[in-house]
């Protein structure tokens, strides 16, 4: 096994974890931290608070992979097994740390408290381990070599202490390959589903072939696709490894990429209004505010998003943005198209538009369910509109999933996708789930 860290395990401790009652952020953050360094995640594991079975997996990953880093089960009560499961791996005795007890009392000394007996344990090391200081907390880490030559650092569970001893204690001592690097990459898109541009990418060259390098994979999350690229091998290369295949995917997908790194598609969207000194508002129904969160999730909209209506009911949106009663099917016209109709969100954007004065204006009105179906209008319909100068108000419709809160996410982001492809002027991408204004497929 060479004497490099370039292959890495992460193992996460503790029965809330594998519960779900906890969500294993520290997984992620370490795999960022080890690729950002050069060493490549080959496995997660998330074990429950069972000393065979945390011993078993440090046999088993050592023989995998160049490095484990375990977060979890350092405390000091009789759930936290980690230094045991150590120490059954190591073989040899538990030995008590003298400069870590006194590490230890000091901290409760610090804070006014006297260290319990049950504490004494966390000073506590199989003999072949080292400690690693902890500053944040009761608990210190752990180092150790295991048989095969592989390094296991185990360090607190809480973030805000296993955080800090990664960037002192651990990073420092990985020992990378000189002239060796992992660099990814990410394209964001929107308006295609995650098998067309599987199909694009294979087309052009097997883009997507399990052993290429770059490799590229997609993952999808609610309505957008990304495009993950990611090289492995001599660091002279990376650059334009990565250069070639960003360019190959932009090309590929045209507009639906809207952004790369960790943008969102709100801060797409006003970037692009930005650079054209235009202003935005929102009229929302179903989503509740949501566009607008989204939109606001971006730090400095302001100088672009104006702001909105949240106009939920029929009264609301008549008051505040002049809808026409006579669009309301209470309103007793017989051909009334109600509230969820291309004619009233036609109606809400262009009313946001006017009293706001924005350059555009997104609105959006549908059924989130689970109830309110009408006749030819089933839970997840929405239509969203979007008004603006120098265009007839754009009207599209869509046919989303049932779940309440699967449609408001969608239709959030499908304003979003409708203002991107406007702003990057392409008038043919048809939008997922989109459906034509009459409702048919
Ligand atoms: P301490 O003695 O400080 O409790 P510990 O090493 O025993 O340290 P745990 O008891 O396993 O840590 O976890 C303490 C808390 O840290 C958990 O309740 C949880 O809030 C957080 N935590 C643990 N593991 C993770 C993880 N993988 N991702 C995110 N948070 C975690």
């Amino acid at each position: 096994m060479s004497t490099y860290h370039r292959t890495a395990a992460i193992v996460s401790q503790g029965d809330e974890i594998v519960l779900g009652q906890t969500l294993d952020t520290n997984s992620r953050w370490l795999s960022g931290r080890l690729m950002d360094a050069g060493v490549l995640p080959v496995e997660h594991v998330s074990l429950p608070d069972d000393r065979g079975a945390i011993a078993a997996t440090l046999t088993r990953l050592s023989e995998r992979v160049n490095l484990i880093i375990c977060s979890g089960g350092l405390g000091p009560t009789a759930d936290d097994l980690t230094r045991f499961a150590l120490l059954d791996v190591l073989g040899g005795e538990m030995v008590e740390d003298e400069a870590s007890l006194a590490a230890i009392r000091a901290y409760f000394e610090s804070r006014g408290r006297v260290m319990g007996e049950l504490n004494r344990v966390q000073a506590q090391r199989p003999r072949a381990a080292e400690m690693i200081a902890n500053p944040h907390g009761t608990a210190p880490g752990l180092f150790a070599r295991l048989p095969s030559g592989c390094e296991v650092f185990c360090l607190p569970g809480p973030p805000r202490e296993m955080m800090p001893m990664f960037e002192s204690h651990v990073r420092p001592r990985l020992r990378l390959e000189p002239g060796r690097t992992v660099v990814t990459r990410s394209l964001h898109t929107i308006g295609l589903g995650e098998s067309e541009i599987a199909a694009r990418l294979t087309r052009a060259g097997d883009m997507m072939a399990r052993t290429r390098n770059p490799s590229i994979g997609t993952t999808a999350s609610q309505s957008i696709v990304s495009v993950r690229m990611r090289y492995e091998g001599a660091s002279a290369g990376a650059a334009a490894a990565l250069d070639a295949d960003e360019r190959a995917v932009r090309d590929l997908l045209g507009s639906a990429v809207f952004a790369d790194g960790d943008q969102t598609l709100a801060a797409a969207c006003l970037a692009r209004l930005r650079e054209r000194k235009q202003t935005l508002s929102v009229a929302e129904s179903c989503t509740g505010g949501l566009l607008g969160s989204l939109i606001t999730d971006v730090a400095g909209s302001s100088d672009v998003f104006v702001g909105g209506w949240l106009t939920y009911s029929n009264e609301a949106k008549r008051r505040d943005l002049g809808v026409p009663a006579a669009l309301f099917s209470e309103s007793g016209a017989a051909a009334a198209p109600g509230a969820v109709s291309a004619e009233v969100a036609a109606a809400m954007a262009e009313g946001a538009r006017r009293v706001s004065g924005s350059s555009f204006a997104l609105s959006i009105t549908g059924i989130a369910g689970p109830g309110g179906a009408v006749p030819g209008k089933p839970v997840g319909t929405v239509f969203i509109g979007l008004a603006g100068d120098g265009f007839a108000t754009k009207i599209r419709r869509f046919a989303m999933s049932s779940d309440r809160s699967a449609v408001r996410d969608w239709a959030a982001r499908a304003a979003l996708a409708m203002l991107w492809f406007h702003v990057v002027d392409d008038t043919t991408t048809r939008l997922l789930r989109e459906v034509r204004l009459d409702g048919s497929a």
